[in-house]
């Protein structure tokens, strides 16, 4: 074959992608295209950091096929009617991508094949995004699972999907596009009407991710087992910006992580790789959960939660998301959403926990603001998120687990380093009181120059009369 085109969706990368591998082998020169989608572009749940850093991702993506002589086509416009003139104006007879799960990608991908079939153009797709699709996952029962722990037994019998062998650098530079094929500029986040895009966490790019993933396996993840909770200073990969986006994928993320374990004798080490593991496995689940369960997106895991009263307080969620809930660790987690784009696992359940159990307000507003503003905002893993700590989901605990974020805040930030990065009002305030600052005397107040009620807000509410009121409202509605 002369010309084959890989879609590239969420698949930013050279290494190791299925379905550009697939391509390479099959068609003599491949086009690299990406479609701006209006209807992704402008969705007011979509419209924020993650995709101002898509486009920085997309930029570096060009700038790597630029250095092995090609370009990236951008395109503008709806999937289908892009993709065929793509196809028309530069006679490529095949289009190769890999696969995405939500129901809108299924949609979209359903009616991008169908018009191109139509046109006599072939269509290739493959797993690449996860490392499993659940039909290889069976259950003895044939139903999928539901619930984590078997799943990840299940998981682990599977023989594993090897990464791809290296591309050569001349197969690379069959990525060349026709001179005079049109590619649209790519817009910037304020044409986009994207005003406040973090500073985000990690640059995006493959190079990046790779970098990322190998000073992580390096040594931090001998600790991740035990400092995986700690807020202060993140044990965590901060992989999931580039998980989200294809800049690295989980064959590479998972056969490295393999690579070290085996090396590494020591047990305490091999825990932190083995407990890493689990949470790639997790991400694994999540996805499980979404193509099985496509209705999770807008419905309770749980259908017995549907008739949950929720309070739904339009101020109360204007305070939660502008960070000013009077719990300190609540606001600086908010904060680190706002200007970094990623929010530490931790953080994200204590939040998600006050705003469903102590703030009654239903898990999908919290679901959407998460989504606008995460670099790795990513639908399965989201819901999933939400669903779980709001009890909805797939927890096999039951709603009355109850995060007290006072707790919380002491157990995982006890000197408040995390608070302090984020709140600066509170960074003269002692150990003692960073947790509940409300309770500090007003002479220490004035001392520390954070006057509550002033410098930083009176707690919205107080968890010990709450937390009696979300249990009724779940209770009534599971009678
Ligand atoms: C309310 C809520 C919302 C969330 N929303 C998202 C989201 O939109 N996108 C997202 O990728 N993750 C989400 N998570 C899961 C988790 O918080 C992030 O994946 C994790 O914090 C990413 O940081 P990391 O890369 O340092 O993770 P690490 O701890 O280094 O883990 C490695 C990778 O495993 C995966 N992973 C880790 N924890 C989880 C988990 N609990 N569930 C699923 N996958 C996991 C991620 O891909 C991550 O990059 C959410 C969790 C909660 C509680």
């Amino acid at each position: 074959m002369d010309t084959a085109i890989w879609w590239i969706r969420r698949d930013l990368r050279l290494n190791d992608n299925t379905a550009l591998y697939a391509a390479l082998t099959t068609a003599a020169i491949v086009i690299p295209v990406f479609i701006l989608d209006d209807r992704l572009l402008h969705a007011p749940r979509l419209k924020g950091a993650r995709t101002a850093w898509m486009l920085q991702g997309l930029q570096v993506l060009d700038q790597d096929i630029q250095r092995l002589g090609g370009r990236l086509i951008v395109r503008h416009g709806p999937p289908v009617s892009e993709m065929l003139a793509v196809c028309h104006e530069s006679g490529a007879a095949a289009v190769f991508w890999n696969r995405d799960y939500s129901p809108y990608a299924l949609k979209r991908d359903q009616s991008v094949r169908q018009a191109l079939n139509k046109a006599g153009v072939s269509t290739h797709d493959f797993k690449d995004l996860i490392l499993h699709e659940p039909n290889e996952i069976p259950t003895r029962t044939g139903k999928p699972y539901e619930v984590y722990t078997p799943f990840s037994k299940a998981w682990h019998a599977v023989p594993k999907p090897p990464r791809l062998p290296d591309l050569e650098r001349s197969e690379l530079k069959r990525l060349n596009p026709p001179i005079g094929l049109r590619s649209d500029p790519l817009p910037t986040p304020e044409e986009l009407g994207i005003t406040a895009a973090p500073a985000p966490i990690v640059p995006p790019g493959e190079k990046a991710a790779l970098d990322r993933l190998v000073g992580f396996l390096h040594q931090p993840v001998y600790g991740y087992k035990e400092g995986r909770n700690d807020l202060p200073s993140p044990a965590t990969s901060i992989l999931s910006p580039y998980l989200r986006w294809g800049m690295i994928s989980p064959r590479v993320c998972l056969g490295e992580a393999q690579r070290v374990l085996e090396r590494t004798p020591d047990p305490e080490a091999r825990g932190g790789i083995v407990s890493w593991i689990s949470e790639l496995i997790w991400r694994e689940f999540n996805y499980s959960i979404l193509i099985n369960h496509p209705r999770i997106v807008r419905q309770n895991f749980r259908p017995q939660y549907d008739a949950i009263q929720w309070g739904n307080n339009p101020q109360w969620l204007d305070t939660w998301q502008s960070a000013q809930t009077g719990y300190p660790i609540v606001d600086a987690a908010i904060r680190q959403l706002l200007e970094a784009g990623w929010m530490h696992n931790r953080a994200r359940m204590i939040v998600a926990s006050f705003l469903c159990k102590d703030l009654l307000i239903d898990w999908r507003q919290g679901e959407a603001f998460f989504m606008r503003h995460l670099l790795d905002g990513d639908l399965a893993n989201n819901v999933g998120g939400w669903q779980w700590t709001a009890g909805t989901g797939t927890d096999a605990a039951p709603y009355f687990r109850i995060f007290n974020p006072l707790a919380q805040s002491q157990k995982y930030d006890p000197q408040g380093e995390y608070i302090k990065t984020y709140v600066p009002a509170l960074k003269n305030v002692p150990p003692a009181y960073i947790h509940a600052p409300h309770l500090m005397p007003r002479t220490l107040q004035e001392r520390t120059g954070c006057v509550i009620g002033q410098d930083y807000p009176l707690p919205i509410v107080h968890h010990d009369q709450q937390r009696p009121k979300v249990l009724m409202m779940y209770a009534a509605a599971r009678t």
